[in-house]
């Protein structure tokens, strides 16, 4: 939040009842108005040098359009998390589309008349995983 600018033009800060003037806004540091960490009722001019954002009035925590990038981020992260929740349906489908690749192989699959031997790991664990999946099993 930015005070509005009083009839001298400068801002205030830090005013309530028994601080009715507040403090003058000092020119040289960012317009943000910040609260003392942990005192959520006194606020303060932002101790950060202005120079960023419109007329270079923020710091660089402050800019508005950073403030909005580190909104739109977080949203972002929020999104992924959502969408990494609902990721165990995609594996689930992407076990099946497996499964079925792996059966379809099989069945077609002459190691004979390629003239090798069929590895131990085919019938022995992929093709009964392949039928675990199928039959509704997770792996
Ligand atoms: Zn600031």
């Amino acid at each position: 939040m930015v005070p509005e600018k009083g009839k001298d033009g400068l801002r205030r800060y830090h005013m309530w009842a028994g601080h009715p003037q507040g403090e003058k806004e000092d020119t040289t540091r960012c317009i943000e108005e910040v609260c003392a960490a942990g005192r959520a009722i006194l606020f303060y001019q932002c101790n950060r040098k202005r120079g960023f954002g419109p007329g270079n009035l923020y710091c660089k925590q402050h800019d508005p359009v950073e403030v909005k990038r580190r909104a739109a981020e977080v949203e972002a992260r929020w999104k992924a998390k959502q969408a990494a929740r609902a990721h165990p349906y995609q594996q689930a489908a992407d076990g099946l589309v497996l499964a079925d690749a792996l059966l379809d192989i099989d069945a077609r699959m002459n190691w004979e008349l390629m003239g090798k031997t069929m590895p131990v790991g085919w019938k022995m664990i992929l093709v009964p995983l392949a039928r675990k999946v199928k039959s509704g099993g997770s792996i």
